[in-house]
């Protein structure tokens, strides 16, 4: 099939690289030359494993191109994917400002237009953006909408990190739509994407990334907080949170079930505020998700706190985004965490895999340059200098690089959040503290 892809970020950038793999004529659309550029010399936008081969392979074969002009790309394509950012505002309601753009170009183009044309929603949206997008696309357009075009809320599963796998094994493919055409389009296009299809209503399909992200939130909140409990008890956490996921009149899964860190990236965080806000909005008491961010807030407090207690003045971060596998830097409670204890006067030395500065691009490139640039003194990409630098080593992401450091650098405090070395206490030779 033909598809546009408006928006090459995280979510853009790997569904142009996984539909291309998969026989389809790709066309992405961004506002950011560079970005387009990029894709148009077989690049990926972002640090993803495997997007760079999937990138590399559709440039190549001719599938994958990207371009400035939304019009042309509406043209030559049956699908439109709009896969744009959609930030929360201060107060947590959502800024649909790069929705409603995309929405008015894709109108203004299908005014050219003869042959029906499907716009799929992938961006994560409150209930009723669809609607909303459907008359500005018919304003702009003079069509009708479900006549000319039709709309289809088709939010994405995937998670940073694991971006590629999730694109081809999502849990479910969710198809909210009112018209039979759009539906069958959706299908067609992922008929070799092994997962079952969740036909719905638009409002349903809508809310559903809110309520899925609430849930992985409130998961991790509650490992958290029975881990700070068990720590005060000297009691394995992770012992007490594999059994728990046993249990099976819970028939739960265990991912996020893991007591560590706060969590932190573009949607957790985003998606609980924007679910609370909703529900204040409409004067509904949701106390047990109200709290959830005080929770993951306190996680954070608790760090900062424990290197406080250590007496020491300079502080190692091993990861910085907000999980491993990606440089997404967005909302990262380890940047939080830095941001903290420089306030507070400590050196700080930071080392990420993947926040490399000379190789960073695209939206992690703008996201550090026009948000955290005093933070980009502190980065290196010398794993060995950060250590040797620092008396506390905060270790937030799980590498195979990291494994000798507690052998290798002795005389250090190893704060370790991710169970790299299953459970480090005292050696003599260092002090670890495992979460
Ligand atoms: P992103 O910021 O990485 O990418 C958005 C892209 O849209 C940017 O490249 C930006 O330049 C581009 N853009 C802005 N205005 C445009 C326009 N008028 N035309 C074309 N392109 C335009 O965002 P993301 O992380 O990919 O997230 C996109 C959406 O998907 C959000 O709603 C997010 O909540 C949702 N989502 C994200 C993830 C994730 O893991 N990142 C997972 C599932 C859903």
């Amino acid at each position: 099939m033909r598809v546009s892809i408006f928006g090459l970020g995280y979510v853009g950038c790997v569904s142009a690289g996984c539909l291309a793999e998969k026989g389809h004529r790709v066309i992405g659309v961004d506002v950011s030359e560079s970005k387009v550029n990029q894709i148009n010399s077989g690049k990926p936008t972002i640090i993803e494993k495997d997007i760079d081969v999937l990138i590399m392979k559709g440039h190549e074969n001719g599938l994958l191109e990207a371009t400035l002009d939304a019009t042309y790309a509406v043209l030559n394509t049956d699908i439109s994917i709009i896969s744009v950012g959609t930030p929360s505002t201060r107060e947590g309601h959502l800024n649909l400002d790069y929705i409603f753009k995309v929405a008015e170009e894709i109108g203004e183009a299908l005014r050219e237009k003869e042959e029906f044309h499907v716009i799929a929603i992938r961006s994560t949206v409150l209930p009723g953006t669809n609607e909303k997008v459907g008359a500005v696309i018919e304003e702009f357009s003079g069509k009708k909408r479900n006549e000319s075009f039709a709309l289809v809320s088709n939010p994405e599963f995937l998670r940073e990190g694991s971006a590629v796998k999730d694109y081809f094994n999502p849990p479910i493919t969710l198809l909210g739509s009112d018209d039979k055409r759009a539906i069958d389009a959706m299908e067609n296009l992922y008929s070799n994407i092994s997962s079952e299809f969740v036909e719905t209503d638009i409002r349903v399909a809508e809310i559903m990334k809110y309520v899925n992200n609430t849930y992985h939130a409130l998961k991790i909140v509650f490992a958290n907080e029975v881990g700070n409990i068990c720590k005060s008890q000297n009691i394995d956490s992770h012992k007490v949170m594999d059994i728990f996921c046993k249990d099976t009149q819970l028939n739960i899964s265990p991912y996020y079930f893991k007591p560590g860190f706060a969590y932190g990236g573009s949607c957790l965080p985003k998606d609980t505020k924007a679910l609370m806000t909703l529900a204040r909005d409409n004067y509904v008491k949701i106390p047990v998700i109200e709290h959830i961010i005080d929770s993951n807030e306190h996680q954070k407090d608790r760090l900062v706190e424990i290197v406080i207690e250590k007496g020491k003045r300079n502080i190692g971060f091993l990861g910085l985004s907000f999980k491993p596998g990606t440089d997404d830097l967005r909302n990262s409670p380890m940047v939080d965490v830095v941001e903290r204890l420089l306030g507070k006067g400590f050196n700080i030395n930071i080392y990420d895999k993947n926040v490399k500065l000379s190789e960073i691009t695209g939206t992690n490139k703008e996201y550090i340059e026009s948000k955290i640039p005093h933070l980009q003194h502190f980065i290196s990409s010398d794993l060995d200098e950060v250590v040797k630098a620092s008396d506390v080593i905060v270790v937030g992401h799980r590498a195979v690089e990291f494994e000798d450091i507690p052998e290798k650098y002795t005389g250090r405090v190893i704060i370790d959040l991710v169970r790299m070395w299953n459970g480090i206490e005292y050696d003599g030779s260092y002090e670890g503290i495992s979460w």
